[in-house]
């Protein structure tokens, strides 16, 4: 560690907050690692500057220790398994001009800053001990110019009812595949949603902007005034240094023709199957999703069930024809007369794909995530598969395939590592005596297969528990000489990691 680093954070001064990074090469020679540490905060705001917060917002403000406090620390996160994380007070939202003089107030009072939108981080970086929380769920504007395909959206509205006001205009954007993941955490970092291979992830679908930067003052950033901001808003996640308060997307003709292939294979066929899969993605059309997925609960009772792979595709076109072309590919698989389960074709719409993604991570449970990203080739990768697809903690717990590849190239923003493939492990559980076991698995399967790593996806990360890259280098050091230069007070939190993690 850079000596003058540790002599900050080893200060008695416990109230002076030090940032610093660490870039190091993992894995992969191309990629190095974002890390970001702050010292611990111990806050004592006066009483009269608490009234003075107060007085100044318009929604609500909730201090450590007021009666409603817990309430809302626990709905800004999705997840039961809440952080044991205590913000000095939460914010909760109501305009811009609320979240302007929260920001003041915490630049003046040298409390940093945690920003929620949906809350569905898997490790809730905006919820931090000693900071401040700006939860902006409450703004839930959105406004649609539909002759040129674009909306204004505030972050915290979700983005299945953005496409179910979208829809009947015969506009679509690609959200989250769960219905209640907020749109501006989706696009901020990154985002995989319908059609994402084709149209792009969320990230490249951000126009413009409203941002409440580190002095308290709202700026538009776009293509052509403060593009630094829109630069890190498209993939930086919690790195981002700012509020935004207002996106505005790019939208597209919703497709004519949406339908589904489903085939469920039992873990005897587990290696044909992954090599099959493998070695198809040169082949898998843009406007095809293409996942398998391992689960072992009983769709009825929810109880244990044999191990199953479920390869499922998703075809959005402007044709029939083009959607069964690609969806036949499914019956190239050489094992595809073992499939035990086979609906073909079906034709389906959004509705049904978020009552789908709903249910395989409904609300109320507990959940641990990890992923990475990988161009190993089927004879690197296959055999390690097993152990990860099969040995899943607990019956909801699942293991996700993503066909990414054949990459795009990107434009120059934030986000900027992808692979052919993406693993995602999920574990879900309901007991709270299962927490550190369940939160471990998802890390130790990722560790299994980090030699196979090109780094991991930011909007299922979890740097809290494992170090991989989540930006190029050029983009690492670009995000950080901009947070120098826009927040060099450090007035906003940046990414959550264990040393930050108070
Ligand atoms: C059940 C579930 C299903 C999911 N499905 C998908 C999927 O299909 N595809 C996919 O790509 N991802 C998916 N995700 C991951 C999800 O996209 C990310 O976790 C995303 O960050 C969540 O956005 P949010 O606004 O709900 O979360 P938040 O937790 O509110 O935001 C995430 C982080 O972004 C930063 N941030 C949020 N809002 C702002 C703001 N207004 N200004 C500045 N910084 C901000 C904060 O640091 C915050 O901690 C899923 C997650 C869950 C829990």
């Amino acid at each position: 560690m850079d000596r003058t680093i540790a002599q900050n954070i080893s200060s008695k001064r416990r109230t002076v907050l030090k940032s610093f990074i660490a870039l190091a090469g993992c894995g992969s020679a191309e990629l190095s690692l974002v890390r970001y540490a702050e010292a611990k905060a111990t806050k004592t705001i006066p009483p009269k500057e608490k009234l003075a917060l107060n007085k100044a917002i318009q929604g609500t403000v909730l201090w450590r220790g007021d009666a409603d406090y817990e309430n809302a620390r626990g709905a800004a996160v999705y997840r039961e398994n809440k952080p044991k994380r205590f913000p000095e007070v939460i914010v909760l939202a109501e305009s811009d001009r609320d979240v302007m003089a929260a920001v003041r107030f915490a630049r003046d009072n040298h409390l940093k800053v945690g920003r929620r939108s949906g809350g569905h981080s898997w490790t809730s970086p905006h919820i931090r001990g000693g900071a401040m929380l700006i939860d902006l769920s409450r703004m839930q504007d959105v406004t649609i110019d539909a002759p040129n395909q674009t909306l204004w959206t505030n972050p915290g509205v979700v983005g299945s009812r953005i496409n179910a006001e979208l829809n009947p205009l015969g506009l679509i954007i690609p959200t989250a595949h769960h219905p209640t993941v907020g749109i501006g955490g989706f696009v901020m970092c990154g985002g995989f949603g319908w059609n994402s291979r084709l149209w792009g992830n969320g990230s490249e679908h951000i126009l413009a902007i409203d941002v409440v930067n580190a002095e308290g003052e709202l700026i538009r950033a776009d293509e052509t005034q403060n593009s630094d901001y829109l630069w890190a808003a498209r993939g930086a996640g919690s790195g981002f240094f700012g509020v935004v308060t207002r996106i505005q997307l790019r939208a597209h003709p919703l497709p004519p023709v949406m339908k589904a292939s489903v085939y469920t294979y039992t873990a005897d066929v587990l290696e044909d199957l992954f090599t099959w899969a493998r070695n198809l993605v040169p082949q898998v059309p843009p406007y095809m999703e293409l996942v398998i997925v391992s689960t072992a609960h009983d769709p009825k009772t929810g109880a244990w069930a044999p191990v199953r792979l479920t390869v499922a595709a998703l075809a959005l076109t402007d044709t029939e024809e083009q959607a069964d072309q690609a969806l036949a590919l499914l019956e190239t698989c050489p094992v595809v007369s073992k499939a035990t389960f086979r609906l073909v074709g079906k034709k389906t719409n959004l509705d049904e794909r978020y009552t789908s993604g709903y249910a395989a991570d409904p609300k109320g449970n507990r959940f641990g995530c990890d992923n990475m990203y990988t161009n190993a080739s089927a004879e690197e990768l296959v055999p390690k598969l097993r152990k990860l697809f099969t040995d899943l903690p607990s019956p909801r717990s699942h293991v996700f395939w993503l066909n990414w590849g054949p990459q795009r190239k990107w434009p120059d923003m934030a986000l900027s590592v992808q692979a052919d493939v993406f693993l995602g492990a999920y574990s879900i559980w309901t007991d709270p005596a299962q927490d550190e076991a369940m939160e471990k698995w998802p890390v130790e399967q990722m560790n299994h297969l980090s030699s196979l790593s090109v780094g991991g996806q930011m909007n299922d990360e979890n740097m809290l528990a494992h170090s991989q890259s989540y930006l190029s280098p050029h983009a690492s050091q670009r995000l950080e000489a901009l947070r120098a230069k826009y927040d060099p007070k450090g007035v906003f939190l940046s990414y959550l990691v264990a040393a930050t993690a108070v």
